[in-house]
């Protein structure tokens, strides 16, 4: 029975393809900083994941909901997806404008489609991005998509309140605009838990600058530690995104050098990533993120 039990996870009913159901690997390693956040995500969602009987036996109620509120960038995704992998389950994850345009007119059984799909491949993470998107506050008046909506936000509330007799589920909605979600998805028993993520400060930026270089070859004066404190007011993905950026200009450096290489040769040759790669690097994504600050988004 328990092999049958097994199969049947893994039949897959062709029409739910489109929910991708993935397994992670991130590991809490990989995310920088956040230490506050990791744990109380170890507690919300690995433990109820891992330990559903001591729950059980101590009479305790693991949240279901858990809404991840920050600036873009900061890590929300990278944190569903680490706490999936260290809770050894299974990860879907949907942006809520997706599913509103992926199944026009069938919204709510979108929903209902993902819960099911999560059942199967329980235990399982359900990541909604932009929950904002899917659960905007209900007002009085209704146009023809706010109805949409409210029945959207409905059927998430069913499946949440559901999820009683499925401890193996937990879903975990991220949002920059904590602002816009409809308080009844807030109410306990829903997203009861809401973990504040904040941007990086000091010393979790040069952590998330070691995650990033760790596989590069960094000559050994480029100093992690400075580029900390020159990164003031940026995300973990502006990080990132520097960090690749140095890479990059250190490959089209040894590329412009030697343009008729042949990769024997290639591989021969020294490669670095160094303090001007970075410096460059950083400039660049700072305008950047400078430019798109002007154009009047404002995520506090
Ligand atoms: P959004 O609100 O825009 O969806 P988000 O908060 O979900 O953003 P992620 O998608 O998790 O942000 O982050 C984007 C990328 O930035 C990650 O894939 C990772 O490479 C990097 N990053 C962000 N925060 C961190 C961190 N704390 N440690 C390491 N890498 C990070």
């Amino acid at each position: 029975m328990k092999d049958f039990e097994e199969a049947f996870r893994e039949m897959e009913p062709s029409a739910l393809r489109e929910v991708l159901i993935e397994s992670p690997n991130v590991r809490w390693e990989e995310v920088g900083g956040l230490n506050s956040v990791k744990e109380e995500l170890k507690e919300a969602v690995e433990w109820p994941l891992k330990y559903p009987d001591l729950f059980r036996e101590l009479g305790i109620d693991p949240p279901k909901g858990i809404l991840l509120h920050g600036p873009p960038g900061t890590g929300k995704t990278l944190l569903a997806k680490a706490v999936a992998t260290e809770s050894e389950a299974n990860f879907i994850s949907i942006k809520g404008p997706e599913v509103f345009s992926k199944w026009v007119g069938e919204s709510e059984k979108a929903i209902r489609e993902i819960f099911r799909k999560a059942r199967q491949a329980a235990p399982c993470v359900v990541f909604i991005d932009e929950l904002d998107s899917l659960a905007p506050q209900r007002s009085g008046a209704m146009s023809a998509g706010e109805q949409v909506t409210e029945r959207v936000v409905s059927q998430l509330l069913t499946e949440m309140d559901g999820l009683e007799n499925l401890k193996d589920i937990v879903v975990i909605g991220a949002t920059n605009r904590g602002d816009l979600i409809d308080r009844a998805l807030l109410r306990p028993g829903r997203f009861d838990r809401i973990i504040e993520i904040p941007m990086p400060d000091e010393e979790a930026r040069e952590e998330i600058f070691k995650i990033h270089t760790r596989k590069m070859p960094l000559s050994k004066d480029v100093d992690l530690k400075g580029l900390a404190k020159k990164t003031s007011g940026l995300s973990g993905a502006d990080i990132a995104a520097i960090c690749k950026e140095a890479g990059m200009l250190a490959l089209r450096e040894i590329i412009e050098k030697h343009p008729r290489a042949s990769p024997e040769e290639l591989k021969k040759l020294k490669k670095e990533v160094g303090p001007r790669h970075f410096e460059v690097a950083l400039k660049k994504i700072s305008e950047t993120r400078k430019r798109d600050k002007g154009s009047a988004i404002n995520y506090s």
